[in-house]
Formats: structure tokens, C-alpha cells, sequence
């Protein structure tokens, strides 16, 4: 006999996006001519990865 689980909720909570906390990443760009570096400023781009939701895709 295997034991019945309760059956998933489509309804259950999300879970949060692996790559980001709140939906926007944010990444070193590089700049400079030939050599490649990175500027120790950062911005702000929203996350492929869960399309600025915060929540990780099903
Ligand atoms: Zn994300």
C-alpha cells in the first residue's frame, strides 16, 4: 500500500526567482576601449530570468 499525499495546489506560494530578490539584477558592464574592464559601477537591469516578477518560472 503506498500512502496518498494531499495533491499539489496549483495555488501554492511561488517561489522566488534564483537569480534575483526583487525582480532586477544588477550587473557590471564593461567599459573602456581594448582593454576590457569592469566599471565598479553597477546598473539595474530587470531579470531575464523571472521577467521582473521575483518569482522563479515555472
Ligand atoms: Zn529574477
Amino acid at each position: 500500500m503506498v500512502a496518498r499525499k494531499a495533491p499539489a495546489r496549483k495555488t501554492a506560494k511561488p517561489k522566488p526567482c534564483p537569480d534575483c530578490q526583487t525582480g532586477q539584477v544588477s550587473e557590471s558592464f564593461q567599459v573602456g576601449g581594448r582593454r576590457k574592464r569592469e566599471s565598479s559601477d553597477r546598473q539595474e537591469a530587470l531579470c531575464l530570468t523571472c521577467f521582473g516578477t521575483g518569482q522563479a518560472p515555472d
